[in-house]
């Protein structure tokens, strides 16, 4: 296979080169940094009065990390560097877990934030010929206007669907002949299943490639995604803080995501002891943005479980791959002592043909012990009223779950299209159990 590089010689600079130039950026970073109410002291107390203190890359550990409780705390404009003048644009993230936080961008650093999406698009053999749907919300998430240009950047035409409205994601698939989509795994699972209940075939489209991201997923519903739609599905990894999409992204080999290391320094960490990881992982990732002005994040805590690959990747980019995100830390459920990511489930009930694409889990108080249920939708392969075969598949789903996760779960199936639906971020946990205990 031949591969195509947006920024050749920056996606195959020598680990040399890269470190060199790491540490210039690290260097502005700091600068802007200092800029700022909230790290000009948090920087001054750790000593690092000028970006002259970082003499090696190394100093960057000097550098004490920054959590979303800082990014909260420093609401409106505690991480601002620049005169609001300057300022042309603000993202927040979704607030999943919490009050949102803010973002701003001068023009420079929206230029360079389309760079490293068009850098990403363009590794999975996209090109200006492509139609490209953005079927990913619009607005304060960075999701709809990241991608957008970062499409454009290439040439290729940009849809902006934006998310939902299933049935018209597909007649504008038809109508304009797109090759490319961008959705959450969730809602790409959920417009197949549409597509299949509303009689649109594969053959009436032309769809290519997905973009899938947002959301952890595993391999299994990848592959799930590609069978179905049969397409190439692409990995895309990005946070708010880290300006959005375009921070990591597979290329055609699909085997982990490149991290642009130009654009940002990537650690991983023992979340417990806070210390590096050793042979890269896994652990707790950790960012600093090295190509935003407005809004510098020195050594942030993703809370995004990660690790990095060792070795090249057969594409020739030198920049290092991350490993498929598991989960958050902050994810990790304990059910009855035992520790449980929802991933592990997922990577269990996608595997299984007979199960659906929409799951939910829940988590209950029963007593003192903790009740684990897992709701699935049954699969398109299931054509039975007959309880005695769907109770049989329900102990085969329970049954291979507890081998693959230790813990005895109660297994709901549903009827297809009864779970509900996502069309941002998934929501696939809920926790029941009362928050004091
Ligand atoms: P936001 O700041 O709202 O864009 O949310 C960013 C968070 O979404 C990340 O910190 C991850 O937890 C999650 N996320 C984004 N992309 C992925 C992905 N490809 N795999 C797993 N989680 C992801
Ligand atoms: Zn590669």
């Amino acid at each position: 296979m031949t591969y195509q590089y947006w920024n050749p010689g920056m996606e195959t600079i020598s680990r040399r080169g890269l470190e060199a130039w790491q540490l210039e950026k690290l260097r502005c970073a700091v600068r802007h940094a200092l800029r700022t109410p909230f790290y000009a002291k948090r920087l001054k107390e750790a000593g690092i009065d000028s970006p002259e203190r970082i003499k090696t890359l190394d100093d960057l550990r000097r550098i004490p990390f920054t959590t979303k409780h800082d990014l909260r705390e420093g609401f409106p404009y505690g991480f601002l560097s620049i005169p609001k003048e300057q300022v042309v644009r603000l993202h927040a993230s979704s607030g999943t877990t919490g009050a949102p936080t803010t973002i701003y961008f001068n023009k420079e650093d929206l230029m360079r934030w389309t760079g490293f999406v068009a850098r990403s698009i363009y590794a999975t053999g996209c090109n200006r010929t492509d139609v490209f749907q953005n079927m990913i919300t619009y607005g304060l998430f960075t999701g709809g206007l990241g991608f957008h240009a970062g499409g454009e950047e290439i040439g290729m035409l940009v849809i902006p669907s934006g998310a939902g409205n299933t049935t018209r994601q597909f007649r504008l698939m038809q109508d304009f002949g797109t090759t490319v989509v961008h959705a959450t795994p969730s809602f790409l699972l959920h417009v197949e299943a549409k597509m299949r209940e509303e009689g649109v075939t594969r053959e009436n489209l032309k769809l290519r490639k997905a973009f899938a991201g947002a959301e952890p997923y595993s391999e299994d519903t990848r592959k799930r995604i590609e069978e179905l739609l049969a397409i190439d599905v692409y990995n895309s990894y990005g946070l708010s803080e880290m300006n959005g999409p375009g921070v990591a992204f597979e290329c055609q080999c699909k085997n982990g995501l490149h991290l642009w290391e130009d654009g940002y320094i990537g650690e991983i960490i023992n979340p417990e002891t806070l210390e590096p990881v050793r042979e890269g992982g896994p652990g707790e990732l950790v960012l600093t943005c090295l190509c935003r002005e407005a809004t510098p994040i020195l050594r942030y805590r993703t809370r995004d479980l990660s690790g990095f690959y060792n070795g090249p990747c057969a594409c020739g980019r030198t920049h290092r791959r991350l490993y498929r995100i598991k989960g958050r830390t902050d994810d990790m459920l304990i059910i009855n002592g035992v520790n449980l990511f929802p991933s592990q489930i997922e990577e269990v009930i996608m595997s299984m043909k007979e199960v659906g694409n929409n799951y939910l889990i829940v988590v209950e108080k029963e007593g003192a012990l903790d009740r684990l249920t897992v709701q699935t939708e049954v699969g398109p392969a299931v054509f039975t009223d007959d309880s005695r075969v769907l109770n049989a598949l329900k102990e085969r789903i329970r049954k291979t779950l507890q081998a693959s996760i230790t813990i005895n779960p109660k297994v709901e199936l549903h009827e297809r299209g009864s779970l509900p639906i996502f069309e941002g971020k998934a929501k696939r946990v809920h926790d029941k159990r009362p928050k004091d205990v």
